[in-house]
């Protein structure tokens, strides 16, 4: 069971953004910028491209949905989309509020404490 799957049926907490039948959507607990989320397929798949195309096509419309709240609570000059999956084997798109090139390479991390956190959840939540 991948650590999304725990995160997705409660087992470890997460920052929630969004959640329907088929996708959760949450905060990246070492952000790259704030408001970096993560959207993930409920269905515990590894690779982007093995998902079925169905799923695939309603991750990329959640995930739209998701990063059109996200740009309505943070500045910033648009939503970086990018899915690597290096780290975790269980399908996720990263959402990544843009200021600057650097922002969406995973190099520079921005350190936030649990109310922070919890703001920028809410915020976006209330934006959907
Ligand atoms: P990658 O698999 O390379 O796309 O990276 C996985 C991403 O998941 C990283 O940006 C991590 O910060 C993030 N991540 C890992 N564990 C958690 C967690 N428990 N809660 C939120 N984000 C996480």
């Amino acid at each position: 069971m991948s650590i999304f799957t725990k995160i997705i049926n409660g087992e470890i907490p997460s920052y929630k953004v969004a959640e329907n039948d088929k996708f959760y959507a949450f905060l990246d607990i070492n952000p790259n910028a704030k408001g970096h989320t993560l959207v993930v397929p409920k269905k515990e798949v590894n690779k982007l491209f093995d998902l079925d195309v169905e799923t695939y096509n309603e991750l990329m419309s959640f995930s739209r949905k998701i990063a059109i709240a996200i740009e309505k609570v943070i500045p910033c000059k648009r939503i970086g989309m990018s899915v690597i999956g290096l780290e975790v084997p269980h399908v996720h798109v990263h959402l990544i509020p843009l200021q600057a090139m650097e922002d969406i390479q995973f190099v520079k991390k921005v350190k936030l404490n649990s109310e922070e956190f919890e703001t920028i959840s809410k915020a976006i939540s209330s934006n959907l």
